[in-house]
């Protein structure tokens, strides 16, 4: 998604755009190697949906026609944080429910009819080509080709290879230092399924999310998609990590979810195996920090920052990344990529804040607990069970969550009076 989306930022300010891909990309909307995140829930929050509707006309309606749920954020999907369930809030945000397969097959076909853009499949990307200190292209070999080393050159290349691409060796190997990280040890586990529920088992309700709290680092999401079917995600931080066996799976997303979600479950088809991925930590790398960066090479997406799943925020974070790479790129290319770091630090900042402050407030998680820190955990806590019978406190939380609005926006009056006064519904 990351590269996709750079890709349409690009497109406005280069003739050619080329996307270097190491899988064979599927015709239709299909889970693939590359992106083994894909079979796990996937939630594009309100704020990506708009800046994704905004590059690519349309695209709302076209997934709504091939079934993706169009969701109500404050009415239809029940929502447990901190232990308290959100009141249902106003009509407010809407949200986009497709699976990640399906979401990225749209978005792929969008790009590739794009004037310029052109997709090399099946094409490992092994290192840069550069000139006195310039980055001038990629080098590639493709597979099953006998490992012969190809070049495309380019004016601009992005790294959008995801969290473990080698722009950092490449670069360290030009000399240059490596970005200050930051790093929240969540040490978490996601296993999920497809499943089909009995009719309308949880209507109107087209989701279920469950946040963790202290004493019990698990989460899940139970999430609507196309094809009239649910997807399961459980997943459990700290080491405490969901089983794979079916019958101790049902008995761990027991401890989880609300009495009458878990008995849908039980009586809902599985549709897929379980399938698991591991995510060791959230990381952060600080471009933006750097004094001097190779000149002709962007690092994009979760290569600059992936954070905790559990908050959903990584697309929408790659959206407003390609905004700023846009807004970059139409003011020339004079000291690009130190304008576009602390661009995308920008978009970033926010999200980063609101996983590295939320995963901090449990006490298995382990990290420094600044004053400030906890002074927010305590008054996010109280402003949780506040929204539990307060619509306007939902609604204030609503807006953040989806990214709609700055997290300044919980501290307002009209929100922080009701949270420091109220007591809560539940
Ligand atoms: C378990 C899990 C759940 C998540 N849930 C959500 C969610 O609910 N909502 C959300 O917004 N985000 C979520 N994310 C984050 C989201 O998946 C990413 O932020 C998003 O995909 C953007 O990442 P990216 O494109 O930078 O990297 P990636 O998605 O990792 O894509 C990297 C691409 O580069 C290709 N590639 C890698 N190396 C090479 C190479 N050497 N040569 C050629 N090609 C290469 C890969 O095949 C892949 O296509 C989740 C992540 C995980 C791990």
């Amino acid at each position: 998604m990351g590269g996709l989306l750079a890709a349409r930022a690009l497109s406005e300010a280069f003739d050619r755009v080329t996307l270097l891909e190491r899988d064979e990309l599927p015709a239709e909307p299909r889970n693939r190697r590359g992106v083994p995140q894909g079979q796990h829930v996937h939630v594009l929050l309100p704020r990506g949906s708009e800046v994704l509707g905004s590059f690519f006309p349309g695209l709302a309606d076209e997934l709504g026609a091939a079934g993706v749920p169009l969701t109500q954020l404050a009415r239809q999907i029940r929502f447990v944080v901190s232990g308290h369930r959100l009141v249902r809030g106003h009509l407010g945000p809407t949200m986009l429910q497709p699976t990640r397969a399906t979401l990225e097959h749209a978005v792929r076909q969008r790009v590739a009819a794009l004037p310029g853009v052109e997709f090399v499949q099946g094409c490992d990307v092994t290192g840069l080509t550069t000139e006195g200190g310039r980055v001038t292209g990629a080098r590639f070999t493709r597979r099953g080709d006998g490992g012969q080393e190809e070049t495309v050159q380019a004016d601009l290349v992005v790294d959008a290879l995801g969290r473990s691409g080698r722009s950092l060796e490449w670069m360290s190997q030009q000399g240059y230092p490596r970005p200050p990280e930051e790093r929240i040890q969540v040490g978490i586990r996601y296993v999920s399924c497809m499943m089909r529920t009995p009719p309308d088992a949880l209507a109107p309700e087209q989701g279920i999310l469950v946040g963790p709290v202290p004493g019990r680092p698990r989460a899940m999401a139970f999430m609507a998609c196309e094809g009239d079917r649910w997807v399961l995600t459980v997943a459990g931080m700290a080491g405490d990590h969901p089983p794979t066996d079916p019958d101790a799976y049902l008995a761990f997303v027991e401890t989880i979810a609300p009495p009458d979600v878990h008995e849908v479950i039980t009586k809902s088809e599985r549709l897929s195996d379980l399938v698991t991925h591991t995510f060791p930590a959230s990381l952060r790398r600080h471009y933006e920090k750097l004094r001097a960066h190779p000149e002709g090479l962007l690092v994009f997406g979760d290569g600059l920052c992936s954070f905790n799943p559990i908050y959903g925020q990584g697309m929408t974070v790659a959206s407003l990344e390609a905004e700023a790479m846009r807004a970059c790129l139409a003011a020339g290319d004079h000291e690009l990529a130190r304008r576009f770091y602390r661009a995308a630090a920008k978009a970033i900042d926010p999200a980063w804040q609101l996983s590295a402050t939320g995963d901090l407030a449990l006490p298995e998680i382990k990290g420094p607990r600044p004053l400030a820190t906890r002074l927010i955990n305590r008054y996010v806590a109280r402003l949780h069970r506040v929204g539990s019978g307060d619509v306007a406190v939902a609604d204030a939380f609503w807006r953040v969550a989806g990214y709609l609005d700055p997290t300044p926006a919980l501290l307002r009056p009209s929100v922080a009076v009701r949270v420091l006064t109220r007591r809560g519904g539940d």
